[in-house]
């Protein structure tokens, strides 16, 4: 038997509550990881591991010589250099200890071995050896080739199915198309609260647990692990005491959910009778079934970029009505606001750059790419004009920074009227149309925006990133993101006034939105609507209907002749635990994750 490794216990920041229980399947950079399985026969793996070695080296012997008959001995040293990669200790020693130690298949360990290796260099400071990670990268890839492909079945329960994710990030994109029926939750080195790959595990309902240093590092493919998305913590090969406490506390989450969910049919109303809507946040059509049992009032935000910038060609129109349509059919009656194309940032870019952006979220994103790429951004408003005729329609643009802004996306929208009209398809034109709020320059001059648009959405994860001046994934600042900063509050109130001024309704669809101890802040500022990841509504539900507007409003009043975020934090806090102490207990790490990362001790 191989060597039983000690329980270790990994902490990092919540970002998805949830307790699993599964192996480990460690993803690194560079190229993808072979299929791992345990194996019996020590012996007849190290021998496919040295049959693959000596394999690799007869091909780069002749790729060595063909390169120096062509164009003489220079060239050929590169595969010199790939053939000294084979002989070090590391390979010819480490490999096969692997396969001792791990009791895994020989290309796994060596897999496992070399993406260590390779990880500690991309993290040296000197370019030149940071570079040669590439060379290595494609000897690996060759031997990984090489390794013959008769080998001992895997089990045909094999574990791997099931697992715990652990990389070194992950995209947005490779979040939103994850395979929700083989990963468990997932655990990265990077990210934070408020990164794309965060919001998205919320609203999937995946437990997961970011910024865990140097995980990939430490641990082993196929270890027996818990993963704790509320308290933000990664138990590797935990002992049964263990097992048995996490087992007895996801229990108890699960009894307090089920509790949360009788809920479903009541409204999110306050103990002295003020209405909030409470809406979900969405990506795709497939969320729609959360959103119904979630018994949230509608989806405040479709974030409709991932549908549009997954495939190789933007969809057009035709595709993008009948979605949008389906969409807003099964929402019925409850309203969906459908955001424009948000491309940049984080999230994928809208059409290849020809050089990376210095600083992505401060360049061509959200609006400002939409108006440049008018043709495309046409295609999209008259798809959400047509799915008008099949429920109740909102679209909103995002990243608006000033009234400019606005009246050409309006003029664009007007376009789109008229061509509609011409061609005699059948279209609503009488949709809600709303700005998001999220620059500072927009909230500074929410009263003019006002009168051009019938709604706003405030997008606190961007405002918060551009006001506070914090990078919203980037890990290392993550403690210094804060949403209770004053200055947030005294913007989050001008928008609000403005709205007023006339006549329109204000909704909060960032993450601040289910943070359990910020919301009786956001109530009693006077927001509309809330809108938030479907499985964390029933919590903000219950939440807001433990609260008095009353006391909310004082808080308010309170929180805006403030002049320090802790003391922000500090008069929600007791609002909020004296109206919910069990909720934020159970929010931990889920809705009001938030709360840990933004809010200073
Ligand atoms: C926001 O910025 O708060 C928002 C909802 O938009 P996104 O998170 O998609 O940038
Ligand atoms: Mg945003």
């Amino acid at each position: 038997m191989g060597r039983v490794r000690k329980e270790m216990v990994y902490a990092g920041t919540p970002v998805s509550g949830g307790i699993v229980f599964g192996p480990i399947h460690v993803v690194a950079r560079g190229f993808s990881a072979p299929d791992v399985y345990p194996i019996a026969n020590v012996a007849r793996e190290t021998e496919r591991f040295e049959d693959a070695l000596r394999r690799t080296h007869g091909q780069l012997k002749g790729l060595r010589e063909h390169m120096e008959s062509l164009s003489g001995n220079e060239e050929g040293r590169i595969f010199e250099a790939h053939m000294l990669v084979l002989e070090d200790p590391i390979v010819l020693t480490g490999v096969p200890k692997a396969i001792e130690e791990r009791r895994q298949n020989a290309e796994y360990c060596f897999y496992a071995v070399m993406q260590n290796q390779l990880e500690s260099m991309r993290r040296i400071p000197d370019p030149f050896l940071r570079d040669r990670t590439t060379d290595i990268e494609d000897v690996c890839q060759r031997v990984l080739r090489n390794f013959d492909t008769e080998h001992e079945e895997p089990a045909s329960d094999d574990p791997d199915h099931l697992h715990i994710l652990v990389a070194y990030d992950l995209s947005p994109s490779a979040t939103a198309t994850m395979n929700r029926h083989q990963v468990l939750g997932f655990a990265t080195e990077q990210g934070s609260v408020t990164s794309h790959t965060a919001i998205l595990a919320r609203s999937l309902g995946i437990p997961a647990v970011v910024g865990l240093r140097n995980a990939v590092f430490n641990l082993h493919a196929l270890d027996s692990c818990i993963l704790d998305g509320y308290e933000g913590k990664l138990i590797s090969n935990p002992t049964p005491e263990t097992v048995a406490r996490y087992r007895e506390l996801e229990e108890e989450h699960q009894r307090r959910r089920a509790e949360l969910d009788k809920l479903r049919d009541l409204k999110a109303i306050t103990t002295d009778g003020h209405a909030i809507i409470l809406s979900a946040n969405i990506k795709s059509e497939d969320e729609l079934d959360l959103v119904n049992r979630s018994g949230a009032e509608g989806v405040g935000l479709f974030r409709t970029e991932f549908f549009l910038l997954e495939k190789e060609e933007c969809p057009y129109e035709e595709e993008q009505a009948a979605l949008y349509s389906r969409v807003a059919r099964r929402a019925a009656p409850s309203e969906v606001i459908f955001r424009t194309l948000d491309a940049g940032g984080d999230k994928l870019p809208g059409e290849p750059l020809s050089e990376p952006e210095p600083n992505p979220f401060l360049g061509w994103r959200g609006i400002r790419f939409s108006l440049d790429r008018k043709d495309l951004f046409k295609e999209q408003l008259r798809a959400i004009l047509r799915a008008g005729t099949a429920g109740r329609v909102g679209l909103m643009f995002p990243l608006i920074s000033g009234l400019g802004e606005v009246k050409q996306a309006k003029s664009l929208l007007a376009e789109c009227v008229a061509e509609l009209t011409a061609r005699g398809v059948e279209f609503n034109q009488n949709i809600a149309v709303g700005a998001m709020i999220e620059v500072p320059s927009a909230a500074m001059i929410a009263a003019d925006i006002a009168s051009e648009v019938d709604f706003f959405s405030i997008g606190t994860n961007d405002l918060v990133q551009y006001t506070v001046e914090v990078d919203r994934v980037n890990p290392r600042v993550a403690k210094l993101y804060r949403s209770a900063h004053p200055g947030i509050v005294r913007l989050i109130k001008m928008v609000i006034d403005g709205a007023s001024q006339h006549n329109i309704w204000t909704g909060v669809c960032g993450e601040m939105a289910s943070d359990l101890i910020l919301l009786p802040l956001l109530v009693g500022l006077g927001v509309d609507e809330l809108s938030v990841g479907a499985p964390l509504a029933p919590l903000v539900k219950q939440a807001v209907r433990l609260l008095d507007f009353e006391k909310c409003s004082t808080l308010a009043d309170q929180c805006l002749q403030a002049a320090e975020t802790k003391q922000i934090v500090q008069l929600c806090s007791n609002v909020a635990t004296a109206a919910y102490p069990e909720l934020i207990q159970e929010g931990s790490g889920g809705s009001s994750a938030p709360s840990f990362a933004v809010h200073p001790a």
